[in-house]
């Protein structure tokens, strides 16, 4: 494949025009595409039907006789006892550090975050919202609704790259030892959204043993993709929590996890998994917040996946669906990109994305580009804090919800965009040394 960076000006004003050609092609067919959405499609959602009618008129007590159609009783705060004993097998915890939530583990992260600043985590001197500044430190590119809690909450933001297994550790570690003022990371340790990488074990144990200013730092461990594989070879992550015992910092992480993409987003079950102290502190403050979470929710999806079995058997049906949207995309993009020196992507072994990182400077240029000719891909910037991608390159490609043929077309459109963005720039580097 040609190297676009090892040609001269008038290659690449050649390959240009032939691109160009394409690209007015494309926007003559008036495409009308979304590739912004990380959601699951419509045959997903079919194949978990039988979530939505598993449980009869005459199915609504748990295991030991409570009525989930009632309030309480208080015990249940944290959930119906065999919906703890499922997710935290699923979160690799004990039931005993696990509290089963409401639709959403954002809400989850919101809240905890809320509750740090007003009233501390489990052992902070001072709530977090009374200290003159809160930092957080976010590997990036990122989740965009992490970054926007913080942006809420008036939390600043340090941008930490990402490395191929995960943060830039030595970054991280020396910020966190200085700064008393950092008082959290945000972290998506299984195939993370956008990169799709599964942080390594060295990773998940320097996170576990790092000397941190702030006596009540906190790891925000958003393992929304923990079951998400889609080969037979799926990645591993070491159990930060026991980690984090080992090391002598128990209370060191909140980890998260929701059934969002494995049964119905915004209708399943969310989680956060601790310590014991974290988990009894939060309890004491959930109280007063709420009675209990949906119980009879909990009970469908305990009735409806039984057991862990049932939850990899039905991730392999997802995988099923999703993997040659995955497979389409990243055919595309190595018939398109690969060997130009324009483009770089990762391949997944899980997860909901696909991330492409075009020449420095190019990205918004390439979505800008696909969006004039009809399809739409998430914001340049949106995998970074603010928005603002310091070397605007990042691309989020979510492959999980539209028809295969549209991501075709989609992501042909794409590569011919990136093509263009990448050889204006190298010819106007070229013209510049004229
Ligand atoms: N965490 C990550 C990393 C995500 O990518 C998403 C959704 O895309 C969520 C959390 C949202 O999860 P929930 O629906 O449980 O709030």
């Amino acid at each position: 494949m040609k190297d676009y960076t090892k040609m001269n000006i008038l290659e690449l004003q050649a390959n240009l025009s032939n691109l160009q050609e394409r690209y007015n092609k494309f926007k003559s067919q008036r495409l009308n595409l979304d590739m912004q959405r990380g959601k699951p499609c419509p045959e997903q959602l079919d194949i978990l039907n039988g979530l939505i009618d598993c449980l009869s008129s005459e199915e609504y007590r748990t295991l030991d006789g409570t009525d989930c159609r009632n309030y309480g009783p208080p015990a249940f705060l944290d959930g119906i006892p065999e919906a703890k004993e499922l997710f935290s097998q699923m979160l690799e915890v004990s039931p005993k550090e696990i509290i089963i939530g409401g639709n959403s583990s954002l809400n989850l992260m919101h809240d905890t975050i809320a509750r740090a600043m007003l009233k501390g985590v489990f052992g902070s001197e001072v709530p977090w919202g009374k200290l003159p500044k809160v930092k957080f430190l976010c590997p990036s590119p990122g989740y965009d609704r992490h970054f926007a809690i913080c942006e809420f909450f008036g939390i600043e933001m340090i941008v930490v790259d990402m490395k191929c297994d995960g943060p830039d550790m030595d970054a991280v570690e020396s910020l966190v030892a200085e700064d008393e003022e950092i008082k959290g990371i945000w972290c998506v340790p299984m195939y993370s959204n956008p990169q799709g990488i599964t942080y390594s074990d060295k990773v998940v144990d320097r996170f576990a043993r790092m000397k941190t200013k702030a006596a009540d730092f906190r790891i925000f461990w958003d393992n929304a993709y923990c079951v998400h594989h889609l080969t037979d070879k799926p990645d591993r992550l070491k159990n930060i929590l026991y980690a984090c015992k080992d090391a002598g910092n128990p209370d060191r992480v909140f980890i998260f996890g929701s059934t969002s993409k494995i049964s119905f987003p915004g209708a399943g079950v969310s989680m956060i998994a601790a310590s014991e102290s974290n988990i009894n502190f939060i309890k004491k403050q959930m109280s007063v917040q709420t009675i209990g979470p949906d119980k009879i929710n909990q009970l469908r999806h305990v009735k409806y996946f039984k057991n862990m079995e049932g939850i990899r058997a039905q991730m392999k049906k997802n995988a099923a669906v999703l993997k040659p949207k995955f497979d389409a995309v990243l055919e595309i993009l190595e018939r398109e990109l690969g060997g130009t020196n324009v483009g770089w992507w990762n391949k997944p072994n899980g997860g909901y994305f696909i991330s492409l990182d075009t020449l420095d400077g190019c990205a918004k240029r390439t979505v800008a580009m696909a969006l004039e000719a009809g399809v739409a891909f998430t914001k340049a910037g949106a995998t970074y804090p603010y928005g603002k991608d310091p070397r605007d390159r990042n691309i989020r490609i979510a492959p999980t919800y539209p028809p295969i043929e549209e991501i075709r077309k989609a992501i042909e459109l794409l590569c011919i965009c990136v093509q263009i963005a990448g050889i204006e720039k190298l010819i106007k580097e070229k013209e510049s040394y004229v």
